[in-house]
């Protein structure tokens, strides 16, 4: 606890107060992001974004699991009431999730449960964490309130993989895995 107490501490000493008295009153966030809950996965790190930007659901393994009350409550809130601009689903190099999955005897039964729709996938690991990465989001393309986005107001769907120890992203394109970098998509 006292580790959480410091953290605190040194988040009231940097005197933020303009900036969370202007957030206070309401978020505007522009992308959905659905993340791992691995502990080095830090959406606002990544992406460089500050309280406010990112709306951010996190579960074991990234999955878009639609119904899931938890998943389908924030989606819907994201899509149809904060409208945000883009969808993102972030897998990640390493994912624990994904390395039980090929295993799943191991697991203890609630994990067992919960990785059962997405077994292990591919020569690699890096592969199959893509593989799941793929399939999460054509679930995600695949729900009414995300297609209806695309077509009436241009809700941007967006599978990407970050590395760990290269910090590398790359997005899932038109079949293919492209640095995800300023300048790099025509529709970026
Ligand atoms: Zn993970």
């Amino acid at each position: 606890m006292r580790r959480l107490q410091q953290g605190y501490t040194t988040f009231l000493a940097k005197n933020e107060t303009a900036f969370y008295e202007k957030i206070a009153q309401g978020q505007h966030p522009h992308s959905f992001v659905i993340s791992c809950s691995d502990s080095r996965i830090v959406p606002e790190h990544i992406f460089s974004a500050a309280p406010g930007e990112l709306f951010v659901l996190r579960n074991v393994g990234n999955l878009v699991t639609p119904e899931n009350p938890a998943f389908a409550a924030a989606l819907t809130y994201a899509v149809s009431h904060l409208n945000v601009e883009n969808v993102v689903v972030l897998c990640h190099g390493d994912c624990g999730a994904v390395k039980g999955s090929k295993h799943p005897d191991h697991l203890e039964t609630e994990l067992q449960e919960w990785l059962a729709e997405d077994p292990y996938d591919g020569d690699t690991l890096e592969g199959a964490i893509k593989r799941n990465g793929i399939r999460q989001f054509e679930r995600l393309r695949e729900l009414p309130l995300v297609r209806q986005g695309q077509v009436t107001r241009g809700l941007r769907v967006l599978l990407l993989f970050f590395d760990i120890a290269t910090r590398r992203l790359e997005r899932f394109e038109h079949g293919t895995w492209e640095p995800f970098l300023e300048g790099h998509s025509p529709d970026a």
